[in-house]
């Protein structure tokens, strides 16, 4: 029986996405070879990295608006020093609103200096700061739309007279921003976009070619905008999958069409919190992630009852993150309203019993 999957990420995927992949490992394109048999440089193999940086820049609204999409490797986690060694030349702005930021802050000080206009850790990053002034000078600003273990999302962005550059590797394709807004967006695949193993950088050209410094050729985006994400041998299988998946979210509707159902599904389960007294939200009410609710029992004394309910009937993965505890429910694009009912009828079930 396929399981309820609220995993914060690798997760849920559409399963039309997993029946086209597998049938690919055997016979990619009635080629009589698989997908992962052929060379990344076969015609077969490049139609699908076209194909899937296109997507990528359709979707996000910014075709033919001076982006590039690139399929990288190495994760968010490269991103974080990717973007300053392109980026950086004397001094960045950064907003903190967990653990992610607070990554990404310790790769940008190894290049250069580096301001943290505000910072959510004094309330174990429960909120996004809302106050702080980024200065007109420095080289970039750069923020995280979703924080996937704690369960914040940014709802503005704000306007910046650099460079605004933003890891959206948690919501990203999940609800309509004005992308044009942004001039690097970065994301690992293994969240809205596809399995675990490639990353999508997409990114203005213009803000390129700037710094002094010799940038490695492994770690300029100059190199793989020139090469099409194929300077080296790309994640072939992660790439292919990502494209079924973003071929998906265009059939189903495009971005605006995720978010409405997102939407639902999060109302759906912050209602429940917030009516049922054994529950309590963890996050700020007006910073709440669509993506990731996160929330605590009042009592914990009930969490072996609750463990147990949830776990027997087939919800994966709603156990919060080390650092929070309680739960975490991660609903991303592919996972079905009807998964979200069956938890919020467990914390329904679970009221009349205590
Ligand atoms: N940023 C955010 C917002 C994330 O949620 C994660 C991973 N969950 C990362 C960065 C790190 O991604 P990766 O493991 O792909 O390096």
């Amino acid at each position: 029986m396929k399981k309820h999957n609220f995993s914060a990420g690798p997760c849920i995927l559409p399963q039309e996405v997993f029946k086209e992949a597998s049938q690919a490992i055997l016979d990619f394109n009635d080629s009589g070879l698989s997908i992962l048999e052929i060379s990344h440089r076969s015609p077969d193999f490049v139609a699908v990295m076209d194909e899937a940086q296109a997507l990528a820049l359709e979707l996000l609204g910014l075709k033919g608006k001076g982006y590039k999409a690139l399929f990288l490797q190495g994760g968010a986690s490269m991103q974080f020093l990717m973007v300053a060694y392109n980026l950086l030349e004397e001094k960045a702005a950064y907003l903190n609103t967990g653990t992610w930021s607070t990554k990404a802050i310790k790769e940008a000080k190894l290049f250069g200096e580096i301001e943290e206009v505000a910072s959510s850790k004094d309330k174990n990053f429960n909120y996004i700061p809302k106050s702080y002034s980024i200065p007109d000078e420095v080289d970039y600003f750069h923020c995280t739309s979703n924080n996937t273990i704690f369960g914040t999302q940014m709802k503005e962005f704000p306007s910046t007279a650099s460079p605004l550059v933003c890891d959206m590797s948690s919501d990203i394709f999940s609800r309509e921003l004005d992308f044009s807004k942004f001039d690097l967006i970065y994301a690992g695949a293994q969240k809205n976009m596809g399995p675990a193993g490639t990353t999508l950088v997409v990114v203005k050209e213009d803000i390129l070619g700037k710094v002094s410094r010799e940038i490695p050729s492994m770690m300029s985006y100059s190199t793989h905008i020139g090469k099409d994400s194929m300077f080296n041998t790309p994640a072939v299988y992660a790439v292919y999958v990502s494209m079924l998946t973003l071929r998906w979210i265009k059939a189903n509707g495009g971005i605006k069409a995720m978010e409405e159902r997102n939407q639902k599904k999060a109302e759906l389960i912050y209602n429940e919190i917030d009516r049922n007294p054994l529950f309590k939200g963890f996050a700020a009410n007006e910073d709440r992630s669509v993506m990731n609710a996160t929330f605590n029992l009042v009592d914990e004394s009930h969490k072996d009852t609750f463990d147990q309910m949830w776990k027997g009937a087939g919800v994966n993965g709603l156990n919060g993150h080390r650092s929070v505890g309680g739960y975490r429910a991660s609903m991303y694009n592919a996972l079905p309203i009807e998964s979200v009912q069956v938890v919020v009828d467990l914390m329904k079930e679970l009221e009349k019993k205590i």
